[in-house]
């Protein structure tokens, strides 16, 4: 059996009760690994070793462009092990081979991009009236501790890692418990890179034993969570014991909003990759495709042509378009939302487990129509490849239907009336929006959502800021006494 162990303090180490727990290739649903099992132990210890780097040690005299070098050869080392490291998350999260090599190459970008930030930083001379020399410092918030779903698991550690090492801070990141093994085997290397020992600690557990006792322990200065808006809650109420910065990038339920004029293969295809794309378990998924009554019957159909043939197959093929989902316990989910489906709206494609793949957590791409926004397909996040198709009549019917969520993290119009399209997009409740696409993401450009979907954002300079606080220094210039008394 191949076993990975944790990284703390610059040690590959195991969990201290000795636990372990197994790793799963959901194509086959067999074990491929197994991973120590860490407990609010283990965590302590994580944590007491981000905390003395932080403290005392080189880390806090290493320069900016140290911590930008020092990314900047991760990212060489990510992108000469692209290929294992693509094949590897392909095993653990059943995303497609070929998804999983783009996902690594916007793993090397993000260390690059944070990388080239770290000099960046800049603070701020304030124009006080004073005779005095007023300056805003920008200096790392301290801990992090960072915690990540299992849809993108080593690109969810880069978004994590990346602006609070360049920013300065020490990290304590827990992967998900479905998908540790990239994170792991990236560990490996950051001593090679030139991270000190309790920089970036890695600890492998699950959510009420490893991720709890992180987001409670009072040496973690802040807490950055991307996963479940229900954790979410849960995170934000515990955090606030010890008032620790938090942010949090939560789910959606994105509406995806095709007008009749916008270019109809085009919408057609950006419909699919919107809902579809890594199995659909993407927190900006496109799962409400509002379509505009006059060309709603064709393109439900046009769609449905298109997504019966959508490749279902085992990940590491090439030519695989859709993997199985994670795990059983989404699986489940996602069959149980299948079944609930049929009762609330009409089914048009899909529905169930593909005929002939026995093995592994399959299930096929399925579209839902005529859904009536209010019904639980289109409330609730399924994070899982089902689209609930909504007919629309006009403008403004559009922008009721697409704001009626709790959500607001994605969206995206389609349309070739540029002001009709800009209208919908300043009408939109929601932290992203595409316009004529759905779904592309760049390290450059904020990501993040509004109401339910969190707070904070993530990537491009926003999301190294979430890492740093703001120190005001004033100096005195007058060299007289205060004269007050
Ligand atoms: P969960 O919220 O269940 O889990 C996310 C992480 O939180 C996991 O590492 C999990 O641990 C951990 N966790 C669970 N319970 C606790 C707890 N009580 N305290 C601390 N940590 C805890 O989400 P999923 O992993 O199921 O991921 C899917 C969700 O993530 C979707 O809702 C999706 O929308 C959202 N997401 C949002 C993104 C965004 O950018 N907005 C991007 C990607 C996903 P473990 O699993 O190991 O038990």
């Amino acid at each position: 059996m191949n076993r990975y162990r944790m990284h703390i303090n610059g040690e590959s180490v195991e969990a201290q009760g000795g636990a372990w727990f197994p790793v799963y290739d959901p194509s086959t649903e067999e074990i491929i690994a197994e991973v120590p099992d860490a407990d609010e132990h283990d965590v302590n210890r994580a944590v007491q070793a981000a905390r003395a780097a932080f403290d005392s040690g080189p880390w806090p005299q290493t320069t900016a462009q140290e911590r930008g070098r020092i990314l900047l050869r991760l990212a060489e080392r990510i992108r000469k092990e692209l290929a294992a490291l693509a094949e590897l998350e392909s095993r653990n999260s059943g995303k497609p081979i070929v998804e999983a090599e783009y996902d690594m190459a916007d793993v090397a970008t993000c260390f690059e991009y944070y990388g080239g930030l770290a000099t960046k930083v800049m603070g701020h001379v304030n124009p006080v009236p004073d005779n005095a020399l007023s300056l805003s410092l920008r200096e790392p918030v301290g801990v992090a501790g960072q915690i990540i779903p299992w849809n993108y698991p080593l690109l969810m550690a880069a978004w994590k890692l990346a602006p609070a090492v360049a920013a300065g801070c020490t990290c304590v990141l827990k992967p998900a418990e479905q998908t540790p093994l990239t994170a792991l085997e990236m560990a490996r290397w950051l001593a090679d890179m030139g991270l000190p020992p309790g920089v970036v600690n890695i600890i492998t557990g699950f959510g009420e034993t490893a991720g709890a006792p992180l987001v409670r322990h009072p040496e973690v200065n802040k807490i950055a969570f991307t996963g479940s808006a229900a954790v979410g809650k849960l995170i934000l109420k515990s955090a606030a014991e010890s008032i620790k910065r938090v942010t949090l990038e939560l789910g959606g339920k994105s509406p995806n909003i095709f007008f009749a004029d916008a270019d109809f293969e085009a919408a057609i295809d950006g419909a699919l990759f919107g809902v579809f794309i890594n199995q659909g378990e993407v927190c900006s998924a496109g799962s409400r495709i509002l379509v505009e009554r006059s060309i709603y019957s064709h393109f439900v159909e046009a769609m449905t042509e298109k997504a019966k043939r959508i490749k279902l197959g085992t990940p590491l093929q090439r030519e695989t378009k859709m993997g199985p989902l994670v795990s059983k316990e989404q699986y489940e989910r996602v069959r149980s939302y299948q079944e609930l489906g049929k009762q609330e709206a009409r089914l048009v494609a899909g529905g169930g487990r593909p005929a002939g793949m026995d093995k592994g957590y399959y299930v096929e791409p399925t579209i839902f129509c005529d859904v009536d926004n209010s019904a639980r397909i289109a409330q609730e996040e399924i994070f899982g490849p089902v689209a609930a198709v909504i007919p629309f009549q006009n403008e403004a019917e559009a922008i009721r239907i697409a704001n009626d969520t709790p959500y607001g993290l994605a969206a995206a119009v389609w349309s070739r009336d540029i002001f009709k399209a800009f209208r919908v997009v300043k009408a939109l409740r929601a932290g992203i929006v595409w316009v004529n696409h759905m779904q592309p993401t760049y390290v450059e450009a904020p990501w993040g959502g509004y109401k339910q979907s969190g707070f904070g954002r993530e990537l491009g300079p926003w999301g190294i800021e979430e890492y740093l606080e703001t120190k005001q220094v004033h100096i005195n210039l007058n060299e007289q006494p205060i004269g007050w008394y």
